[in-house]
C-alpha cells in the first residue's frame, strides 16, 4: 500500500471538513470519496459513519485491487454507501489492464461489479473515452448491458497526469461518440452519461430537435438531467491535503479547508464566482446560446487555453457571435 501523503487531512481535520459540508445547508452536497484508493484510509469507515451522521450522502470509487473484497463491499453497504464507482476502460482484460498498467484489474473490476450487484449496491461504471479506447466502447456497452448497473459514464479524457500517455479524442470523433451515446441512451438498461463533456447536452438537444421532441419533453430527458452542472458549478473537488478546486482535473486551488470554509469558497471565491457565471467565459463558450446548460468542460478549457474561462476545444459547435 503506498504511504499516505505526509500532509493528508487528519481524522480530526476530516471531521471539521464534514462539519463544513453540513454547513452548505439544504440541499446537502453528496460526497464522493475517490483517490488514489480511498480504501487505503484506515479511518474510512469511521469517516463514512460521521458523514452519514451529519446527513451527508456518500459514494465511493475504490481502486480495483486485492483489497476490494466482497466483505469490504458488504461493510461499505452496511455503512450506508449510496453509490459504488468502478472503472472499466475496455472490453477485454488485455486492453483494460494495458491502459491501467496493472495486470488483473479487469478481472477484479468485473468481479466487483458482480459482488456489487449481489449486494444491491447502486453501481456506476466509468469508462475512459480517448482515441485509444473509443473503438472498444460499443463492446464495453454490450458487456455491461446484462448487469444491474445504475449509471454508465463516459469520461472524455483530459490530457493531464496519467492521461498524458493517452490521446484525447479529436473534436470530430468526440462529436461522433456523443451522437452514438445519445442513440444508445434511449434504450439502455441504465443511465448513460458523460463526464468532462457537457457539450453532450448540446448534441442531445440538436438530436432531439431533429426528432421533433418538444422543449418540455427535453427538460425531462436523461441527457438534460443535471444540465447546468459543470466544473466549479454544482461540482467541487477537495484534495487529500484539503485544497479546494473546481474539479479533480482543474487543479487551481481557491483555498484550503484548514483555513477556509468550503461553502464560503464555493459561494464567494472569485474563481468559483466566475465559474458560476457563463457570461464570463471567453471565446465561443462565452457567447454560445447553450452556455447555461452546457458551459463546456472548464478543466479542458484550462488545459488547452491556460484559463478556466476559455473555450472547451472538444466542442465543434460554432455559435453566432452576439451583436451588441
Ligand atoms: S461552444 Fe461551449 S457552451 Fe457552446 S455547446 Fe460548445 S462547449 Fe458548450
Amino acid at each position: 500500500m503506498p504511504a499516505a501523503h505526509p500532509d493528508e487531512l487528519t481524522f480530526e481535520e476530516s471531521l471539521a471538513f464534514l462539519d463544513q459540508i453540513a454547513g452548505f445547508g439544504d440541499p446537502l452536497p453528496h460526497l464522493i470519496l475517490t483517490g488514489g484508493d480511498p480504501l487505503n484510509r484506515p479511518d474510512l469507515f469511521l469517516l463514512i459513519a460521521e458523514a452519514r451522521r451529519r446527513g451527508v450522502g456518500v459514494s465511493i470509487t475504490p481502486a480495483a485491487t486485492a483489497a476490494l473484497t466482497l466483505d469490504v463491499l458488504q461493510r461499505l453497504k452496511d455503512a450506508g454507501i449510496e453509490g459504488l464507482g468502478l472503472s472499466l476502460d475496455a472490453p477485454t482484460a488485455a486492453a483494460h489492464d494495458a491502459i491501467r498498467g496493472v495486470p488483473g484489474t479487469f478481472d477484479r473490476t468485473v468481479q466487483a461489479i458482480r459482488w456489487g450487484e449481489s449486494l444491491g449496491l447502486p453501481i456506476q461504471v466509468n469508462t475512459l473515452a480517448s482515441a485509444e479506447t473509443a473503438p472498444g466502447i460499443p463492446a464495453v456497452f454490450e458487456l455491461l448491458k446484462p448487469h444491474e448497473i445504475a449509471r454508465w459514464s463516459l469520461f472524455f479524457l483530459i490530457s493531464v497526469g496519467r492521461g498524458k500517455v493517452l490521446q484525447p479524442l479529436s473534436p470530430e470523433d468526440g462529436e461522433r461518440l456523443m451522437s452514438w451515446i445519445f442513440s444508445v441512451s434511449r434504450d439502455a438498461p441504465f443511465i448513460v452519461a458523460t463526464t468532462e463533456a457537457p457539450s453532450y447536452r448540446r448534441v442531445a438537444i440538436e438530436r432531439m430537435r431533429e426528432m421533433g421532441i418538444t422543449g418540455e419533453q427535453m427538460k425531462r430527458s436523461g441527457p438534460l438531467r443535471g444540465a447546468g452542472i459543470r466544473d466549479g458549478h454544482g461540482i467541487m473537488f477537495v484534495s487529500n491535503t484539503g485544497e479546494i478546486c473546481p474539479a479533480g482535473f482543474l487543479p487551481i486551488s481557491a483555498g484550503n479547508v484548514r483555513t477556509h470554509h468550503v461553502a464560503e469558497v464555493y459561494r464567494d471565491a472569485p474563481l468559483f464566482k466566475s465559474l458560476h457565471d457563463p457570461r464570463q467565459f471567453e471565446g465561443r463558450c462565452g457567447y454560445c446560446e447553450y452556455n447555461a446548460l452546457c458551459g463546456g468542460s472548464r478543466a479542458r478549457a484550462y488545459e488547452a487555453t491556460g484559463t478556466p474561462l476559455g473555450t472547451d476545444p472538444l466542442c465543434t459547435y460554432i455559435p453566432q457571435p452576439k451583436s451588441h
